[in-house]
């Protein structure tokens, strides 16, 4: 999937559960669907700047956003998807019938086991997942890591056995039931969380195998921060440059909060020329890539005969694959 730029992109605030450790305030979640642009006009907003995009969509619940699977079938004409998804959404039948899985990075499929029992949705959670996993998509389940979860993990990895995946637990962030995650965990906690993150990345070789990037999106990442948020302030980061966060009425932002870089809607979207220091604080899961990639940059800089080489070398690897298929 080359790309030259990849977002994470909040389509919209609203959601139809209501998960105790959702970042998304709760008014948020249950605001009234508002539409900025039609998929056309966002289609076009994003061929404009001139480039590649893989875009993670997240939310709110992108499968109950109007228009969705059209947005995400133009979109995927020319540019590349991610999804963070609870899979309740009808329009996933019609996006697994429609969308072209090699347009698509990976799904994440959050479990939020509580909040689905709930509301009886684990039949719909399977249907929809093996409707995906039928057409090949690059399906990945997780599970929010609280500490219910974590003691009732046995039974959430059996209630997926239908259709052959194991879910991976993914760090608990900020505040729930009045103190703050990470740094609440327990020993036996972080213990639990780092047997269950192992056994399933073994079990998961689609998307760790090595041989494709791995998900942007990697919650194997949280065995690292089972103690606490590394800071990345004054690192040097690609961010704004190879990622920006972009915002449902097509703002655009280096990552997370901070001050704008345009509009991308409004065609007044500038980007970094090159890696920066950070000057935010984290920004999970892309602080990791892009600081990586950053460094990469910086080495490509210093080894170009070398840099140049490895280029050759991957794009041959590429096409003997191609070859191979
Ligand atoms: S499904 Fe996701 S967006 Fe919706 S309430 Fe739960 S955590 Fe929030
Ligand atoms: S918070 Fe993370 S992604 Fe954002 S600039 Fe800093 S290192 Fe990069």
């Amino acid at each position: 999937m080359k790309h030259d730029i990849e977002a994470d992109w909040l389509l919209f605030t609203t959601c139809n559960y209501r998960c105790d450790y959702c970042f998304v305030p709760e008014e948020q979640l249950g605001a009234k669907v508002r539409v900025k642009a039609t998929p056309a006009e966002w289609r076009a907003a994003f061929d404009r700047t001139g480039r590649t995009w893989l875009l993670h969509m997240s939310g709110g619940e992108p499968s109950h956003y109007p228009d969705f699977v059209e947005l995400c079938e133009t979109l995927t004409e020319r540019h590349y998807l991610s999804l963070n998804s609870n899979l309740t959404g009808p329009s996933i039948l019609r996006f697994a019938e429609r969308i072209d899985p090699s347009r698509v990075s990976f799904i994440n499929a959050g479990l939020h086991p509580e909040e689905r029992n709930r509301r009886n949705g684990h039949a719909v959670f399977l249907r929809h997942a093996e409707a995906l996993l039928k057409r090949g998509f690059r399906l990945m389940v997780t599970a929010v890591a609280t500490p219910e979860v974590l003691r009732n993990f046995d039974a959430i990895t059996e209630s997926l056995r239908p259709v052959g995946l194991a879910p991976l637990p993914k760090l608990l962030r900020g505040a729930y039931a009045g103190t703050r995650y990470p740094k609440a965990y327990t020993e036996e906690e972080r213990a639990l969380f780092r047997q269950h993150s192992l056994a399933a990345e073994k079990a998961s070789p689609h998307l760790f195998d090595g041989r494709r990037e791995r998900p942007t999106i990697d919650p194997t990442l949280g065995r690292n921060f089972l103690t606490g948020l590394t800071g990345y302030g004054g690192q040097l980061c690609s961010a704004g440059q190879e990622f920006v966060w972009l915002g449902p009425d097509g703002d655009v932002g280096r990552c997370g909060r901070g001050p704008s870089m345009g509009n991308l809607l409004q065609g007044t979207a500038r980007f970094k020329k090159k890696a920066k220091p950070c000057d935010r604080g984290h920004c999970y899961y892309f602080c990791e890539k892009f600081t990586a990639r950053a460094a990469q940059q910086e080495w490509e800089r210093a080894h170009p005969v070398a840099a140049m080489a490895t280029r050759i070398k991957r794009s041959l690897v590429g096409a003997e694959r191609k070859d191979a298929v």
